[in-house]
């Protein structure tokens, strides 16, 4: 098409494709100075106990309050942020701001018990020599706990890591910093391997989740999603699931034994304050 027509003849071939390639090199362009010029913030969705449904903590989720396109989710931005390395210093502000931020919820902690807060890990921070005295330093600034603090790497990003991989996660999780495995069951789930790992949570994809939308749930998922609890917690790892929207699934995956869970049924990814009021009715009653 406009390529075979040769010259500098420019059609459009695919409005919609063309389209998509503009915002993308929009984004590319504006990502770099965006941290700078302060567009990135953070909405926290709660973790709550499947058995009695309080709130146990919240995940720090980044969105980009783009001039142009409007509020952009981290689908959108992440990938662009990992091929461009920007992903290392807004990874650290999100650390940083997510720690302030649950550090505020544990001054008032009084009234609604200490909440813990996790974060996101992508591939390259994991890579990045800084981590754990970054870490380290964040969480001291901010007078944070470390157990406080729940990293989540996915299982993809860990498939065949080595022992020079390892070796920060492991410093991190013997200073009491969680790590836990998100999207669990989506990757070549090697569960021989978890042992390996300096893990304590698995969190179980949104697929799983999914699955159990019907009543009553496929008996395959259902026996899958027994067989990764009760190894899990063989291994004293604690079980969290993602993606809950109703609650017919919540009563499924607690008869399962699936010790937290996150999703819309209990609430949306919402600004610091929300998870602050949702924490006080736990403790209002
Ligand atoms: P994730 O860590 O698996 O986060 C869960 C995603 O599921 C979030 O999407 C959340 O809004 C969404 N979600 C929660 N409950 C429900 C539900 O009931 N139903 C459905 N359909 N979805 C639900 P979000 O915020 O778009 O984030 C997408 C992914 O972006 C995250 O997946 C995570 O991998 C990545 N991400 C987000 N923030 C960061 C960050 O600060 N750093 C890095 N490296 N990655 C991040
Ligand atoms: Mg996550
Ligand atoms: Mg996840
Ligand atoms: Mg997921």
């Amino acid at each position: 098409r406009a390529k075979s027509a040769g010259g500098n003849r420019f059609e459009l071939a695919d409005p919609e494709a063309d389209a998509r390639a503009i915002t993308r090199h929009g984004l590319t362009t504006a990502l770099p100075t965006a941290l700078d010029r302060g567009e990135f913030f953070i909405e926290y969705q709660p973790l709550v106990h499947l058995g009695d449904g309080t709130v146990h903590g919240a995940e720090a989720l980044v969105r980009w309050l783009h001039p142009q396109h409007g509020v952009l989710g981290p689908d959108r931005f992440i990938p662009l942020a990992e091929r461009t390395g920007l992903i290392v210093p807004l990874g650290r502000w999100v650390l940083e701001e997510a720690v302030r931020q649950a550090c505020s919820w544990q001054e008032r902690h009084d009234r609604t018990g200490p909440l813990r807060i996790n974060v996101n890990l992508s591939p390259c921070q994991l890579t990045h020599p800084g981590l754990v005295s970054d870490t380290v330093a964040i969480l001291e600034q901010a007078g944070l706990e470390p157990d406080a603090l729940c990293l989540e790497v996915t299982e993809s990003a860990l498939i065949g890591a080595d022992d020079g991989l390892l070796k920060p996660l492991r410093r991190l999780a013997e200073m009491g910093v969680d790590i836990a495995l998100d999207d669990f069951g989506t990757g070549y789930s090697n569960l021989a391997n978890l042992r390996r790992l300096p893990v304590r949570v698995l969190k179980l994809d949104r697929s799983f989740t999914q699955s159990m939308q019907q009543y009553p749930a496929d008996p395959v998922d259902l026996k899958i999603v027994e067989g990764i609890v009760s190894l899990a917690h063989s291994l004293d790892l604690a079980v969290t699931v993602e993606g809950v929207e109703t609650g017919a699934q919540a009563e499924q995956l607690r008869i399962l034994g699936c010790d937290t869970a996150q999703g819309w049924y209990y609430a949306r990814p919402g600004p610091p304050e929300r998870l602050h009021e949702l924490a006080l009715l736990d403790a209002t009653g």
